[in-house]
């Protein structure tokens, strides 16, 4: 039989949450693997065990693994029972069509009543591999590690351990609502909240039929992305031109901005129940644009009725970028789009907007029924990974 060996590290797993850590870890796994046919998972200390059909791949196994955050690492290994002969037959199921220049065996015990030391079983594994593989022995960098642990009546044999994704399972520390933009920053703030453990659903504010849909189509494939890490999100589409019309009618033009934003968030705030979500997260960097200055960050936020999240404040642009990449997310924001916070604005808008300023700019306002009719004509996608299989009738 073939497991998928998880091991979470063991700070998370002190404390009163342990279980519910694991739990979610289990739930997590189960979801992002939900149309491979993985049979029984079970926990044990802080290793998870889950069983693997034959017929999948361990590449296809390793690249969903790889989605679900609270894994340090993991790997795929084939169980044997602790005997040298059942450890050799697994080692060679598990070679099995490999090629490789070079290969050692690493073995462990933790169990040092065993009948055989794991020197002993290094070098029986290693004849046999040797002759079936036809390769070198190089133990100090090997192309082929084949690592072999043994516990008191089971071995697993696997080809060594993989870097997980980190972090804490999603769902453990609740739940948030991303201001998802067609830029590069909030799709890497979003990123790194669902690593802390928070479910998001994602709120994108477009300008269609003012400007064209592409910021529209950036949101629901930026979304769909990130939906893989926790196997569902939704993404609220909000109309946005109307009120922008509203703003540019009767505000002058260096306070559009923080007006613009100010109004995401109340429109955010009042989605957010729905959404089950109790905090806001942006991709706002300090000192990034003219509206991430503090006075401005600071103005901003106090239009939002629950706390604002931003996870990238105290990060470098290019670090911002490097993560992006890595996510695959930086291909999809830099396709070109029309912004919405772009229309009617300034090129140098307020960078320290001042309360009451910005307070008489609102008075002229109703804010209430933009938010209202804001919502009332927000559209919902709902994106689930794996996609459901579609049957067809009959
Ligand atoms: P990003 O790359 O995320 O767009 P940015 O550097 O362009 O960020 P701003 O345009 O000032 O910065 O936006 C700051 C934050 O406000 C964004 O990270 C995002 O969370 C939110 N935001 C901005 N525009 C929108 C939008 N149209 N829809 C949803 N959220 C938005
Ligand atoms: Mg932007």
């Amino acid at each position: 039989m073939r497991y998928l060996i998880g091991r979470v590290h063991e700070i998370a797993l002190k404390g009163r949450n342990r279980w519910r850590f694991v739990e979610q870890l289990k739930s997590n796994l189960r979801a992002v693997m939900s149309d491979l046919g993985v049979g029984k998972c079970i926990a044990q200390g802080a290793t998870l065990e889950v069983e693997l059909p034959e017929e999948v791949s361990d590449e296809a196994i390793s690249e969903r693994a790889a989605l679900v955050f609270g894994m340090q690492n993991f790997s795929i290994a084939r169980a044997a029972s602790a005997q040298l002969e059942s450890i050799t037959r697994a080692a060679l199921e598990m070679v099995e069509g490999i090629n490789a220049a070079s290969f050692a065996v690493r073995a462990s015990r933790s169990d040092k009543r065993l009948p055989f030391t794991s020197m002993e079983v290094e070098r029986e594994v290693g004849a046999a591999v040797k002759a079936r593989l036809n390769c070198a022995v190089n133990l100090t960098n090997p192309q082929l590690a084949v690592v072999i642990e043994i516990a008191t009546d089971r071995a697993y044999v696997s080809l060594g351990k993989r870097p997980g994704a980190g972090g804490l399972p999603v769902g453990i520390s609740g739940q948030g609502l991303v201001l998802l933009s067609g830029g590069i920053d909030s799709p890497v703030a979003a990123y790194r909240m669902m690593r802390r453990g928070l479910r998001l659903s994602f709120v994108h504010f477009h300008s269609y039929p003012l400007l064209s849909r592409a910021s529209w189509e950036k949101a629901c494939e930026l979304a769909e992305l990130l939906a893989r890490y926790q196997s569902r999100a939704a993404l609220i589409l909000v109309p946005f031109a109307d009120a922008q019309r509203q703003i540019v009618a009767r505000v002058e033009r260096p306070l559009r901005v923080v007006l613009y934003r100010r109004l995401m968030m109340r429109i955010a705030g009042r989605l957010a129940p729905k959404l089950r979500a109790t905090a806001l997260v942006t991709g706002e960097s300090l000192g990034q644009v003219a509206s991430q200055t503090l006075d401005n960050m600071a103005i901003i936020g106090e239009a939002a009725p629950i706390p604002v999240l931003r996870p990238l404040v105290g990060m470098d642009k290019n670090e911002i970028v490097q993560q992006a990449r890595e996510l695959g997310t930086f291909e999809i924001s830099i396709l070109p789009d029309q912004d919405c916070c772009t229309l009617f604005v300034p090129r140098n808008p307020e960078t320290h907007a001042r309360p009451s300023q910005v307070d008489a700019a609102e008075s002229r306002l109703d804010l209430a029924r933009m938010v209202e009719e804001a919502c009332t004509r927000a559209e919902r996608v709902d994106f689930t990974f794996p996609a459901p299989l579609i049957r067809s009738p009959g």
